[in-house]
């Protein structure tokens, strides 16, 4: 009986999760793979993002016939190298890589070279090497923009400047990480130089901003470390981050000081992770940006389908990003801002998400 019971429950499971698109499709296409394997290599699964990504991609390569070898890496740079090694050594057909590091891929990438497996870099450009042929992504400058433009709408709608605001930066080995940098500060340098804004910890280079790996619990440190050195006297009314994982982190750290619905900063994010979803329905993020991983995966493939048939793939930025070596064709998608407004219309209506998710 307890037996019987178990399978059951185990049963109930992997059907609540093929339903929730976690699971394989089961269709005739399933491990068949009669086209070939394609590589994928994911930074990790602490984001949820990464895992939407990865789940997408492999069902709609496994749709079009390909077998898909899907990897994460937990954020450890050798272990995402060696991974990339076994996909070139098993000869896969083309890979799609998600750096940890922009840096570290040049050798492995050198020997998929030779082999003549195609790259493409995936959402985070892979620097300084040729060995990648093309680049899918969003318009990383233009998150910037939208996440300070936001900031800067929540700060106005609140009061009158000055605003006191604290910067955060991502990964500085993360290609991304600069450019959603230089967005957002193309945004709010002119308001600092103003008077407008001001940045109370002094800190407001990216090298002082930026958190390694994007890790939550290093922004959360850095909130409370500001917090502690500067705000003895003040408050903070505005905190620009660049990621959903950053923002609960450096939420936490402005609860922990005392901070309360009523007064928390204006705060950004980015990728809509359900967790910040529900922090903005709640009233405590400000917003986030958008980035449709369904969207992502769909030109990715449209890419590998295009080059499988010898064809050019589509590509709509031949300029913006230069590696280093060269100027890596992309694809770039359309980011979108998500203020508590815009949950339904943006995030539910398109079937990103159920109400049920924010619940
Ligand atoms: C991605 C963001 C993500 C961040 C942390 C960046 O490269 O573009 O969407 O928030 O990595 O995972």
């Amino acid at each position: 009986m307890r037996k019987l019971m178990t399978t059951a429950a185990a049963l109930t499971l992997a059907v609540g999760l093929a339903a929730c698109g976690g699971g394989d499709s089961g269709s005739a296409s399933d491990g068949g793979g009669g086209k070939g394997t394609i590589g994928v290599a994911m930074p990790t699964k602490s984001s949820e993002r990464w895992i939407a990504d990865g789940n997408n991609i492999k069902k709609q390569l496994e749709d079009a016939g390909y077998s898909v070898d899907l990897q994460y890496a937990e954020d450890d740079i050798p272990t995402q190298v060696s991974q990339v090694e076994n996909m070139v050594t098993k000869g896969d057909k083309m890979l799609v890589i998600a750096a940890i590091d922009g840096t570290a891929l040049g050798d492995v990438l050198a020997s998929a070279q030779s082999s003549d497996i195609p790259v493409i870099a995936y959402d985070r450009l892979i620097r300084d090497t040729d060995a990648v042929d093309y680049y899918t992504t969003f318009d990383n400058e233009k998150v910037g923009v939208l996440q300070a433009t936001s900031l800067v709408d929540g700060l106005k709608a609140r009061g009158k400047a000055p605003y006191n605001v604290e910067l955060f930066a991502g990964s500085p080995d993360d290609n991304n990480a600069t450019f959603f940098w230089n967005g957002a500060m193309s945004v709010l340098q002119p308001l600092i130089d103003s008077g407008d804004i001001v940045v109370p910890s002094g800190q407001t280079k990216f090298e002082q901003a930026a958190i390694l790996r994007w890790d939550p619990a290093t922004a959360q440190k850095r909130m409370e470390d500001i917090l502690t050195s500067t705000y003895a006297s003040k408050k903070v009314q505005g905190v620009l981050s660049p990621y959903d994982g950053l923002s609960l982190g450096i939420i936490a750290a402005l609860k922990g000081n005392g901070y309360t619905d009523d007064d928390l900063p204006v705060v950004t994010g980015q990728d809509a992770e359900v967790q910040s979803v529900k922090s903005i329905l709640g009233g405590e993020q400000y917003s986030t940006i958008f980035k449709d991983t369904r969207e992502l995966a769909k030109v990715t493939v449209e890419m590998i389908k295009a080059i499988a048939e010898g064809k050019d793939p589509e590509v709509n930025d031949t300029k913006t990003y230069d590696n280093g070596k060269k100027v890596v064709p992309a694809y770039l998608l359309d980011p979108v801002v998500v203020g508590k407004d815009d949950v339904t219309k943006v995030l539910v209506d398109s079937g990103y998400y159920t109400q049920a998710d924010l619940k």
